[in-house]
């Protein structure tokens, strides 16, 4: 619930709003003119068939009547025609409906020539200064706007004067006990996942382009060995009835398992917000979340994940080629041999379908190589499928941003490799290496179709070159 402030609205009520936001929260302020009397502008926000209403509405006489929480969706601004607006560049089938606050002033009637006294200004900015306090809602003119921004049709919000409300609204202290803290459930988060050097790295920078979107790097929040996932391991899966009542050791001394999924579910939460800056996305990528998928699945039921898969002889190539230039940095990721790799990657390959039937949409597979192939597609399924908003501008800029060429590399590096190249194993794999990588990972190259034929390793040269 939004806090109170020192504006204490008259409660009234609307049929037309919606219980939540869709997962989004208030981002900016739609201010309109209500082309009628105060209580002729209540009973038409009242009524079902009228299908519109405003958060808010302020008497000329500075009387203010609340029609929805500010948790909630009203329907005050569905359309968007001609926007002028920056926030109409988020609109969806909803309008700016999903992420705005809605407060309508009143005009007695005559939207473009009534005078609005100076109590309706200074009740209007304290209420904007509220709001803006509450949401962590910028006070400017990008973020409060008159309707007509939004919809060019409009005259709304007639001579309101936006400007002006703005600037007394920036000037007035506000007591709304402090802006609001993200509501850590408002947070939408996103799992990269894949088998270390197959392109996550890559995946989680596009995403991170996005201007809501925080990019949080190896947290292990997860991990069973060094994070959450220890402390749900700690309770044993239920076991049959033996006739002794003894509570399971560990946590299970305190906690059934499913308290301790939403013990867990309220810990990462308010860690993700915290680790966010109170970003609506947050982008966490930790190769070795991987084995974790299913368990973070079960705690944030609303986390969208990305797989990110390569064909496993390239990722060895480039383990081996970051192995040569790093090793002074002491790499502590155990695979390194070809058979190793191929020993890793062939498990995350086998374990696809699981996923797939556990996690379902929420999971989504992306290939490297089809990235690299068509970059501009692939941010756009991948920013779809976490459901940030996006245009074209923002792909192309994205796609801009991370691409790989243009990066930067230290000058011993070994440039073919880690420009990314695709089939570069053909050129380094030894028979030997072929061979080991088929003996480990045959199944896994066939399931997932990088490579049909079992003798595939007879053709690599005679030397490695690894
Ligand atoms: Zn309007």
């Amino acid at each position: 619930m939004s806090r109170p402030g020192k504006i204490q609205p008259l409660q009234r009520s609307s049929p037309n709003r919606d219980p939540d936001r869709g997962g989004d929260r208030p981002r900016a302020i739609v201010l309109h003119t209500s082309a009628g009397t105060f209580e002729g502008a209540a009973r038409w926000f009242g009524s079902a068939e009228s299908g519109v209403s405003a958060h808010y509405l302020v008497g000329l006489d500075g009387r203010v009547a609340q029609f929805a929480d500010e948790t909630e969706t009203a329907r005050h601004a569905g359309r968007v025609l001609d926007p002028t607006a920056r926030i109409a560049a988020d609109a969806d089938a909803n309008g700016v409906n999903r992420f705005t606050v809605g407060i309508e002033f009143e005009d007695g009637g005559d939207p473009l020539a009534v005078s609005r006294p100076a109590s309706q200004y200074e009740t209007g900015a304290l209420l904007i200064a509220e709001v803006a306090a509450r949401w962590d809602i910028p006070l400017d003119r990008d973020h409060v706007v008159g309707h007509r921004e939004i919809f060019a049709a409009k005259a709304c919000p007639g001579n309101l004067d936006v400007d002006r409300l703005v600037a007394r609204a920036r000037e007035l202290p506000v007591d709304v006990a402090g802006p609001v803290k993200p509501d850590p459930a408002a947070i939408n988060p996103v799992f990269v996942v894949g088998v270390p050097r197959s392109g996550t790295t890559w995946v989680q920078r596009m995403l991170a382009m996005h201007p809501e979107a925080w990019a949080l790097l190896e947290t292990y929040m997860f991990s069973r060995q060094v994070g959450l996932g220890a402390l749900l391991r700690s309770l044993p899966p239920p076991a049959p009835e033996q006739g002794i009542d003894l509570p399971p050791p560990g946590l299970g001394r305190i906690f059934s398992r499913d308290e301790l999924v939403a013990e867990l579910r309220a810990i990462a939460e308010r860690w993700l917000a915290r680790g966010s800056d109170g970003s609506r996305f947050v982008v966490e990528k930790t190769p070795w979340h991987l084995s974790d998928l299913e368990l973070i699945a079960e705690v944030l039921t609303e986390a969208r994940f990305v797989h990110v898969i390569r064909d496993g002889r390239d990722v060895a190539v480039s383990v081996a080629a970051a192995r040569s230039t790093w090793s002074r940095f002491a790499q502590t990721s155990g695979a390194q041999t070809v058979r190793e790799i191929a020993g890793l990657w062939s498990d995350a390959m086998l374990e696809r379908e699981r996923w797939q039937l556990s996690i379902g949409e929420r999971l989504l597979e992306v290939r490297y190589e089809e990235v690299r192939a068509d970059p501009a597609e692939a941010c756009r399924h991948l920013f779809a499928h976490c459901r940030m908003p996006h245009d074209e501008r923002l792909v192309t800029e994205a796609v801009r941003a991370t691409e790989l060429d243009r990066s930067v590399r230290p000058p011993r590096e070994d440039r073919a490799v880690r420009s990314g190249l695709i089939g570069q194993w053909r050129d380094r794999f030894g028979v030997r290496d072929g061979w080991s990588f088929e003996r480990r990972a045959g199944e896994a190259l066939r399931a997932t179709g990088y490579e049909p034929d079992a003798r595939w390793w007879r053709h690599c040269r005679v030397r490695s070159r690894l």
